[in-house]
């Protein structure tokens, strides 16, 4: 089971999605700010094939 979460970055203000076997935390992509917790998080069985 996979999880896309979303998150918000509190350094550029950016949004991005990732998915991830379960709820962790991401790196912005766009400026690099390290550890931003997931702001919302939803389930992504049928796309987003790894
Ligand atoms: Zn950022």
């Amino acid at each position: 089971m996979h999880v896309r979460n979303v998150y918000h970055c509190a350094e550029c203000g950016r949004e991005w999605t990732d998915v991830w076997c379960a709820q962790c935390d991401d790196d912005c992509p766009h400026c690099g700010a390290r550890h931003n917790s997931p702001c919302k998080s939803e389930d992504a069985e049928e796309s987003n094939h790894e």
